[in-house]
């Protein structure tokens, strides 16, 4: 019996030792030390042996199941070792490479005109409105006293889809909009940021595509002084605090008495330069009082109730505070352009 589990143990070493894989030492564990193996076997026949023989052949038997078990787990580490060193080296991260750079986005220069302008009146009151930018032609120009065979019409080049629709030339529809949803109610207060269109070659100083800033007061006794201080103070507060303004008389159809209004040159103060083309001053805006005709087609007395409306080209505020000098880098989307804006 000795013997037998000698060879045995030569055995299962002999075979351990072939071992490769996992799956391989699994099933050697089984046939060695399982239940129906050979050592099992042998030790359910150690009853038929005498009294002195059974401690030392189930010494032998423990010594010999003590070298499989400890055969096979030896290896058994070995593969786990090996198997995890593999995974290891499969999955290396080589933390000297360089990172991927996320570009940073900035806001674009008119927006923050835009922003800007518009955080200058909410603070004085005013709310935010916005309308489509395919317009009829009722909307942009006959609530505005503009109707059909209106020569002023030609002032502003038209895109037409048909004969009624139109991209809105001017913000200056959402006035319209925003009276008639009010439905006579007062005050009104409203600036309007948005795109417009006209059929304008491009160049240096115009583009097809632009951007205004409308204003709308409606209320009981609105007055020209009324206007004119406001307009004082949207320009103190974004040119600086010693800018001056002037208003020349001008002509707009739905306003009246109208004006174009210009602030005292920021870059020079008002001594002359480029930028000012040595006048001292430099155009921004157009005003003037709503004209009765407005007021009365989109449901507000003309006896009861005033206004003043104004409107500014962003493009022109955002190429004079920044010194752009071609309307078209506003459009352009050129990263090297809108960079430089990404700080200030
Ligand atoms: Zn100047």
């Amino acid at each position: 019996m000795k013997d037998k589990l000698l060879a045995l143990k030569e055995e299962a070493l002999a075979e351990l030792a072939r071992v490769e894989t996992l799956q391989q030492l699994q099933e050697l564990r089984v046939k060695y030390l399982g239940k129906k193996g050979p050592l099992t076997e042998i030790l359910r026949g150690m009853g038929a042996l005498s009294a002195e023989e059974r401690p030392v052949i189930g010494q032998i038997a423990n010594d010999v199941r003590g070298a499989i078990e400890s055969g096979v787990a030896g290896l058994e580490e070995r593969f786990r070792r090996e198997e995890n060193e593999r995974r290891l080296a499969a999955e290396t991260i080589d933390v000297t490479l360089p990172g991927r750079p996320a570009p940073q986005g900035a806001v674009h220069p008119l927006n923050k005109i835009i922003e800007e302008i518009e955080d200058i009146f909410l603070g004085m009151g005013y709310t935010v409105e916005e309308g489509p930018e395919v317009e009829s032609d009722h909307y942009n120009f006959e609530l505005l006293n503009l109707p059909k065979d209106h020569p002023a019409r030609d002032m502003q080049d038209t895109f037409y889809i048909t004969e009624e629709t139109l991209l809105r030339t001017q913000t200056s529809p959402v006035q319209a909009r925003t009276m008639q949803r009010r439905q006579g109610d007062v005050p009104i207060k409203i600036i309007c940021p948005g795109k417009v269109y006209r059929r304008d070659d491009d160049d240096a100083t115009h583009s097809h595509q632009f951007t205004q800033i409308e204003g709308l007061v409606v209320d009981r006794g609105i007055r020209m002084s009324d206007l004119k201080g406001t307009l004082l103070q949207f320009v103190r507060e974004i040119f600086g605090p010693q800018t001056q303004i002037r208003l020349r008389p001008s002509f707009f159809p739905f306003t009246e008495p109208s004006a174009e209004v210009d602030v005292t040159c920021f870059k020079c103060g008002g001594h002359g330069c480029r930028i000012c083309k040595h006048t001292g001053w430099i155009e921004i805006l157009g005003c003037g009082m709503v004209h009765p005709r407005v007021l009365e087609m989109s449901g507000y007395d003309p006896k009861e109730y005033t206004g003043f409306a104004f409107g500014m080209g962003v493009e022109r505020i955002a190429m004079l505070k920044y010194g752009i000098d071609d309307i078209r880098h506003l459009y352009q989307n050129d990263v090297r352009f809108l960079k430089q804006f990404a700080r200030s």
